[in-house]
């Protein structure tokens, strides 16, 4: 393998899951690599090698890696120095992986060498590797003491073919599999806790989710559109991309109000937001809904209103956070870093058309008559009740106000 001369940072990038499928793993990979792409800046390149693949920073790397981080597939990151394979080029970068870390600590600072010779024609074994390294580093850092055991410092030297990788971070990364290798959903979006994460879990398991968020203007204010739009600016990064739609909820909504029984209200809503997404769902080709719902969580959450729910429409509706407890989802929530937009202030349809005391056990047939009676037709077109907006994997808004498959 021809061997670069120079000194590159580069961030190697660890894949988990997808390297065991094996008949799909060329196209695992393919789309892996696509997906970082797409969240990396202009210019930054990926190179696929036995298992592994290498990002050549350009520009901050920090950046980088906050950006790969949100990658599904990716199990763990760490920023490399690579060197070409000679002995003096690898013992500097070791000095200066091992000095880089040392200077970041204030008081005593100890390391251990993990080396691994994976190009076996190299001249040390990998123990060679650990004390030769491992006794340069002592003898040029001040301060340095070796702990093989709970070390501040693990420097991982690794001897490829094409090169020496020196490395002194790992980064987790979110494991899962790449979006876009398990097909596509639709997600029902609303601006509190608990649907952004029900829609990030699918995302892990390889799906590329789509948004539809139900508003009622003007019952429902700017403020409500925002944050569903943050919310999914902010998933974007981890779905190589996210199309939110907006759909008009206000006429269905006034006559729900108007016409079924305040206590079945809540349970035609959720059905009639189902449906509606059912139809957009078909008319995007997409063959399953994601919701954030949790058993017994709220009224219209037990398992009766789940039944009653889940009758409205053929589709399947994939509830990944039904066996969680809230506290479980804000955790998650506040790792990826949607939670601080799902507490802003707002108007959500659901509090404010929602009854006082749900029906937490209604029955299908009753939940029927209230639907038949309040007559809840969608027009022919589902497109006049929804219009939509396309963020890049970088989170940046693409397309605004129509379907953005024009
Ligand atoms: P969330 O925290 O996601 O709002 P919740 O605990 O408030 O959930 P509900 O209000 O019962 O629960 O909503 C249940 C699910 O219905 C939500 O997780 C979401 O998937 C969907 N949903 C509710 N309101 C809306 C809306 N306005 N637009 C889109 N989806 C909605
Ligand atoms: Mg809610």
């Amino acid at each position: 393998m021809q061997q670069d001369a120079r000194t590159e940072n580069v961030i190697l990038v660890r894949f988990g899951e997808i390297a065991l499928k094996k008949q799909n793993r060329g196209e695992f990979e393919r789309r892996l690599v696509h997906n970082m792409k797409n969240v990396l800046p202009q210019g930054a390149k990926v190179r696929r090698e036995s298992g592994r693949m290498y990002v050549t920073a350009v520009g901050n790397e920090e950046e980088l890696l906050s950006r790969l981080r949100r990658v599904f597939g990716i199990v763990s990151l760490s920023p490399a120095l690579r060197v070409p394979v000679d002995d003096e080029r690898i013992a500097a970068a070791a000095l200066q992986v091992a000095e880089a870390a040392a200077g970041e600590s204030d008081g005593e600072f100890t390391f251990k060498i993990e080396a691994r010779r994976a190009d076996k024609t190299y001249h040390r074994t990998s123990p060679d590797i650990n004390q030769w390294l491992g006794a340069h580093v002592l003898r040029n850092v001040p301060g340095l003491s070796v702990d093989l055991h709970e070390p501040d410092l693990r420097l991982q030297a690794e001897i490829r073919p094409d090169g020496a990788y020196l490395m002194g971070r790992v980064v987790q990364g979110p494991g899962g599999l790449p979006v876009g290798s398990s097909g596509r959903a639709l997600a029902l979006l609303s601006g509190g806790i608990d649907s952004p994460v029900a829609a990030w879990y699918m995302m892990k398991r390889g799906l590329k989710m789509e948004a539809v968020h139900f508003h009622t203007p003007p019952f429902t204010g700017p403020r409500a559109q925002k944050k569903a739009e943050d919310l999914a600016a902010r998933l974007a990064p981890s779905n190589d991309g996210m199309v939110l739609h907006l759909f008009h909820f206000t006429s269905l909504q006034e006559k729900i109000s108007r016409n079924c029984p305040e206590r079945l209200s809540l349970s035609v809503m959720r059905r009639t937001m189902l449906r509606a997404a059912e139809r957009l769902a078909q008319h995007r080709g997409i063959g399953a809904l994601v919701t954030g719902e949790s058993l017994g969580q709220v009224a219209s959450q037990t398992l009766e209103n789940l039944i009653v729910t889940n009758a409205s429409v053929d589709m399947p509706v994939l509830r990944p956070l039904v066996g969680l407890d809230k506290d479980e989802v804000v955790q998650r929530a506040r790792s990826i870093e949607t939670y601080d937009i799902s507490i802003r202030p707002h108007e959500d349809c659901c509090t404010l058309f929602v009854p006082a005391h749900p029906k937490t056990r209604p029955s299908l047939p009753e939940v029927l008559r209230a639907e038949d009676n309040a007559a809840l037709n969608f027009p022919e077109n589902p497109e006049e009740m929804f219009m939509s907006l396309e963020f890049d994997a970088r989170g940046d808004l693409r397309h605004n106000g129509a379907d953005p498959r024009r």
